[in-house]
């Protein structure tokens, strides 16, 4: 399997201790990518190093996350990790971007948690992201509803790239029974060149734009590097 690293951390799944894979391999190219490196990187290893590695957690941890780059390229071997996780009582969550509907699909049963990225209301990602891959995103979230896992959508909120107005669009198009999170975008390592020294949105400014969107959404968090996850209340 191509991974980036594995890490152990607190921070990717609420409330619980995480092995956490970052896979190698994207079919996007976002242009507010920060970790651009793994979106055609990463390092070969053997299904049974994450396994002894998991093995070896087990003292520290309570869940394995997923995430990537875009994890469900790998499908195959993200369903033999997450199939092991819970054969050791192990909770699970994958992080996603929505394309592969029926890979997703495929390990739903395996699955507790799913936090899936919408980048751009539905109609739009062509125009914010350069990918048309609205239907396929669309589609993963009505799955992830009606399999019922923990689901939480999540955006990054790009000036330049988009508009408050989008946040609302998005808003009133999707649902998540766990969070709506509004990320705040960082120009420290970017994709695209030209979006360094885009205007970095305050923690102010998040909490405005998630107090336009509560009518539509019940539970909404904001994510910014100075405060870390701020549920709005
Ligand atoms: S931000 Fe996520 S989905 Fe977009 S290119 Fe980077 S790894 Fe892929």
């Amino acid at each position: 399997m191509i991974i980036g690293d594995m890490i152990i951390s607190s921070l990717e799944f609420p409330g619980n201790v995480s092995l956490v894979i970052f896979t190698g391999g994207c079919i996007l190219k976002c242009p507010y990518c920060h970790n651009p490196e793994i979106i055609d990187g990463g390092k070969s290893v053997e299904m049974d190093e994450i396994i002894k590695k998991i093995d070896n957690s087990m003292e520290f941890i309570d869940s394995v996350v997923i995430t990537g780059g875009e994890p469900l390229i790998q499908n195959e071997e993200v369903k033999n990790i997450l199939r092991y996780a819970k054969s050791r009582g192990l909770k699970t969550k994958l992080d996603t971007n929505g394309f592969f509907v029926h890979e997703l699909e495929e390990v739903m049963d395996l699955l507790d948690y799913v936090a899936l990225d919408i980048k751009a209301p539905f109609g739009k990602y062509k125009e914010i992201i350069g990918s048309s891959i609205d239907n396929e995103v669309r589609k993963s979230m009505e799955s992830c509803i009606k399999a019922d896992v923990y689901l939480e959508c999540r955006t990054t909120f790009v000036p330049y790239l988009m508009e408050i107005e989008d946040i609302v669009e998005i808003a009133k198009n999707i649902d998540a029974n766990i969070y709506y999170t509004l990320q705040q975008f960082r120009d420290k390592k970017v994709l695209d060149k030209k979006l360094y020294g885009t205007p970095i949105p305050s923690r102010d400014e998040l909490k405005e734009i998630a107090e336009m969107i509560k009518p539509f959404l019940k539970h909404i968090k904001i994510k910014t590097a100075e405060f870390g996850d701020e549920i709005i209340k």
